[in-house]
């Protein structure tokens, strides 16, 4: 009943904004959005039967060149019209294969998530994340540089007139926002040269995560219409500030929608309830497997943990631990309710880490874990020793080293469940393990400059 009601309400919704055609859309392992264009006339088969893809050309989502098409099944609910082509409307789909979700899916490993933490405990995880972005120009030898050419003071961020040097692309897309209802409510200059952050109001992690897909693809076609690149990866520049994804994560009453992460008598004077602390200490006892899933490319490795860039903080975690208004912890309480994961970085899935995340700091509260005292230092600021002396462990320092370490998270194993060659975690870290493989093995300028005469 409640799905033919949201089916019938976007279907009129979409005759309202006479929309032409409909972009059936979901994404791989990588986050990458993949979408076949179906004519309004068409969309009652869309919606009954989904779009159909050959798997394997989508990139690793656990297909074989043999296997029976993968259906992108749209969930009504996510009906969102271009607002730069107000005849198009993207529907977040759910892959199926043979009538089935697909195991492999990441949105549907979130969904299933979701569904059941709802129907087991009554409760529902909110998420907010700050997409930070950097906007470059192609350089004829195939390299990169900031677009804005006067984008280059040592201290870029909240830069006046960085910021209006760019009105044109940030207020376009503030504006496309607030014509989606996200409720944009800050865009500023971030720490890095040429780089912005616009952010909208949180809502439930699938939403969210959709809308995550949606922006990058929507800054990524507004830049491209500029003649520039945007770029989420999480370090495009050794030299600047790299790109996160900071996630606020907070659970709430199904049923009530009453917030069960604030609370006014908190101890420790954060404003975080007992649940909050425990799936923080969840997160924290899970904190270096899951860069794995958060930080899940070669390069995130460059933006966490490495020294300062030109502004002089990184501003991105080195260490697996909490602390009040502090930036230099992977987990922040910028006020009560809720608490911001830093580690999170622009190349995650957002469904894959929205999915892991909740399953650790699940995992705190079935098992009352306490995650200590809020760290009040400048770790950044620490030698590596002392940070060790506190009891703070580092976060791992490669891809290969985090997927070894996810792969033996039991947790997270079971949480991101089974697919047909074993567990999905194996099928992860297999292609992450190539992906870092297929780095690993070329030599870099680097290597020749130091090494070459060396010896
Ligand atoms: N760009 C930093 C990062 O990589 C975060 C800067 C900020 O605190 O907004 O996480
Ligand atoms: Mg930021």
């Amino acid at each position: 009943m409640a799905a033919t009601d949201a089916r019938d309400r976007m279907l009129k919704q979409a005759e309202k904004d006479g929309i032409e055609f409909f972009l059936a859309m979901f994404v791989d392992m990588h986050g990458k959005p993949c979408a076949k264009a179906v004519p309004a006339s068409a969309v009652d088969t869309l919606l009954t039967d989904g779009a159909g893809f050959a798997g394997f050309a989508v990139g690793d989502i656990g297909q074989s060149p043999a296997d029976p098409d993968l259906m992108a099944v749209p969930d009504p609910a996510s009906y969102t019209r271009l607002p730069w082509k107000p005849d198009v409307a993207v529907l977040h789909c759910d892959p199926h294969v043979d009538g089935e979700p697909w195991p492999y899916a990441p949105r549907v490993i979130l969904r299933r998530q979701l569904d059941r933490m709802r129907e087991e405990r009554g409760w529902v995880l909110k998420t907010g994340v700050e997409a930070e972005y950097i906007l470059v120009r192609r350089t004829p030898d195939g390299g990169i540089v900031v677009a804005d050419e006067l984008d280059n003071s040592e201290k870029p961020c909240y830069e006046a007139k960085g910021l209006s040097r760019m009105w044109d692309h940030l207020s376009t897309v503030s504006r496309y926002m607030n014509e989606l209802g996200w409720a944009n409510y800050a865009n500023d200059h971030e720490d890095g040269n040429g780089q912005f952050e616009q952010n909208f109001k949180f809502a439930d992690a699938l939403t969210t995560a959709d809308r995550a897909i949606f922006l990058r693809y929507m800054v990524h076609v507004l830049a491209h219409e500029a003649g520039m690149a945007a770029t989420f990866m999480p370090k495009p520049f050794s030299q600047y500030t790299g790109n996160g994804l900071h996630t606020h994560l907070s659970l709430w009453d199904a049923e009530s929608d009453a917030p069960l992460f604030e609370t006014d008598s908190d101890a420790r004077g954060l404003g975080l309830s007992d649940l909050a602390y425990q799936f923080m200490g969840g997160l924290i006892e899970h904190g270096r497997p899951m860069a794995g899933l958060i930080c899940p490319t070669v390069n995130s490795y460059k933006r966490i943990g490495v020294g300062a860039p030109n502004s002089g903080a990184t501003w991105a975690p080195a260490y697996n631990a909490y602390g009040g208004n502090n930036r230099t912890v992977m987990l922040r309480i910028p006020e009560g309710g809720r608490m911001e994961h830093r580690g999170v970085d622009g190349s995650a899935n957002p469904y894959l880490a929205f999915a892991g995340l909740l399953a650790a700091g699940l995992d705190g509260v079935d098992r009352a874990l306490d995650p200590g005292e809020p760290v009040t230092d400048n770790l950044f600021a620490l030698r590596p020793e002392e940070v060790a002396a506190r009891g703070i462990e580092r976060l791992p320092v490669t891809l290969a080293d985090a997927v070894d370490r996810l792969t033996e998270d039991k947790v997270l194993r079971t949480a991101l469940g089974e697919v047909r060659s074993g567990d999905f975690v194996d099928y992860y870290a297999d292609v992450k393990r190539r992906e870092f493989q297929d780095y690993h093995a070329r030599v870099s300028a680097w290597e020749i400059d130091r090494y070459l005469t060396l010896f």
